[in-house]
């Protein structure tokens, strides 16, 4: 028994779990798909604009810089799993590291991306707030690699940091153990057609709010750039429904859909805003609070109550149909803007390399974690095991860490 781990997945459960193996003086090598470290909470925009709203999405930041910093963490960006063999002394796993096309001496200037002349650019900053702030380029959209006739963001690097001639190499790295934490993916907005999306350019879902938010420190229409004056919010956009995506509770959409309401009322306590929802669970913070926080102010409605569409109403607007509370007739509400609160599934449990892990798929899809597979060194951890917000995600997977079996123990 080695004391190396290996983890696949950087979000908050993969890197609250290299960050406790790292302390008690394991040598962790954690392999994430992306570009950046951070998961999900990367694209997920901080809520608290007067005072902190313990959202959680500064936590992933911070995590990931730490580990970045950590020397007996190596982090491989890019990379998947390929195979991995157990043999007597643990597993041996094969990871391909894909080409970024640009060296660790990026500084983040963002001077490429002006001179890209490609739609949409081929190469880009990472995703929201993840780390590191390392660009890359997408080979698929780039004109050097499809016509061998630009450079443009060659030319105006001053680092010298782009480095066309990067290639994907495989690497073999040994370990006693493995936490698979691949995390999980939104559920589409779009998946629920009745609800105008994809359809009405002004129904947004809440992954889009995230980086509006993110982009513009406030909610803006697509349409028009516009800040809107009447918004509604919707909540179990997905979830809770087998017809409509899953039939469980993605648990953490209530606690970011208030947090978000709040939000938008502190950057402009003019809107008028109606937050529709089946029944509030806010996770870890007493409902009356938001309750209480929502009659106070005199322009927010808390509507207890599933719309059942939306349409296309005069000069922009949208139109919300909706039953009242007691179901004795429908109303139709105008909105300049409506946010779909989607909820998720688990990610990468149905895969070869999950399979070959021996990691087994439960009833409603999520990886099963168990006594038996951490016997074998195998530990599951975050959302991709059950719905969880990041506080839990991290909190679990500090727990799952000490559960790791190490031939040396250094306190730190
Ligand atoms: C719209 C939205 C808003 C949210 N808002 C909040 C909020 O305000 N507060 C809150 O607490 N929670 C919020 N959440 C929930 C939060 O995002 C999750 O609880 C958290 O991200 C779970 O962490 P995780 O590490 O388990 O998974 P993830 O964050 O999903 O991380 C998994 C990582 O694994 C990587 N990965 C996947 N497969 C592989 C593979 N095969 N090889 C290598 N890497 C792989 C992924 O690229 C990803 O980086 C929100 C979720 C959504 C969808
Ligand atoms: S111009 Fe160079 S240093 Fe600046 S972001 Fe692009 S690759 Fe990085
Ligand atoms: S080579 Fe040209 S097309 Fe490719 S990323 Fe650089 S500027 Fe964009
Ligand atoms: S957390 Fe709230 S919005 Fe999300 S599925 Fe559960 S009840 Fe619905």
């Amino acid at each position: 028994m080695t004391n190396e781990v290996l983890i696949i997945g950087g979000g908050p459960a993969g890197l609250t779990a290299a960050k406790s193996l790292a302390d008690r003086g394991a040598n962790v090598v954690l392999v994430e798909r992306s570009e950046s470290l951070g998961g999900m909470a990367r694209e997920l925009t901080c809520k608290g604009l007067v005072e902190c709203r313990s959202c959680g999405a500064c936590f992933a930041v911070d995590r990931a810089s730490e580990i970045l910093k950590e020397p007996s963490v190596e982090v491989l960006l890019m990379s998947e799993v390929i195979s991995v063999r157990k043999g007597d002394a643990g597993y041996e796993a094969k990871v391909k590291v894909s080409p970024r096309y640009v060296t660790d001496d990026c500084i983040g200037c963002g001077k490429c991306v002006e001179a890209c002349p490609v739609e949409g650019k081929a190469i880009s900053p990472p995703k929201g707030t993840g780390q590191p702030r390392i660009h890359w380029i997408d080979k698929r959209k780039c004109l050097h690699f499809k016509k061998g006739e630009c450079a443009k963001c060659a030319d105006v690097c001053p680092t010298k940091a782009i480095d066309f001639e990067d290639r994907a190499t495989n690497v073999t790295r040994k370990a006693a153990s493995i936490v698979y934490a691949t995390g999980i993916e939104p559920i589409g907005a779009c998946e629920v057609s009745r609800l105008g999306c994809g359809v009405l350019e002004d129904v947004v879902s809440s992954v889009d709010a995230e980086r509006i938010l993110n982009e513009k420190g406030r909610l803006v229409r697509p349409s028009d750039g516009a800040a809107p004056k009447k918004v509604a919010v919707i909540q179990c956009v997905g979830s809770r429904s087998v017809k409509n995506g899953v039939d469980y509770c993605s648990k953490f959409c209530c606690k970011y859909a208030t947090k978000i309401s709040q939000l938008i009322m502190d950057v402009d306590p003019e809107v008028n805003l109606d937050f529709y929802f089946m029944d509030l669970r806010t996770l870890h913070e007493p409902q009356d609070e938001f309750k209480r926080w929502a009659k106070d102010k005199k322009t927010v409605r808390l509507i207890r109550s599933m719309p059942s569409v939306i349409q296309p109403g005069k000069d922009g607007k949208l139109v919300v149909k909706v039953a009242t509370e007691t179901d004795t007739e429908a109303q139709e509400n105008e909105y300049d803007l409506v946010l779909l609160s989607v909820g998720m599934r688990p990610q990468g449990v149905s895969t070869d390399l999950a399979g070959s892990l021996g990691i087994k798929v439960d009833e409603r899809g999520f990886a099963k974690a168990s006594a038996d597979l951490e016997a074998q060194g195998i530990h599951v951890v975050g959302a991709v095991s059950e719905p969880m917000d990041i506080e839990e995600a991290a909190v679990r997977a500090a727990s799952a860490a000490t559960r790791v079996k190490l031939t040396k123990e250094v306190a730190r």
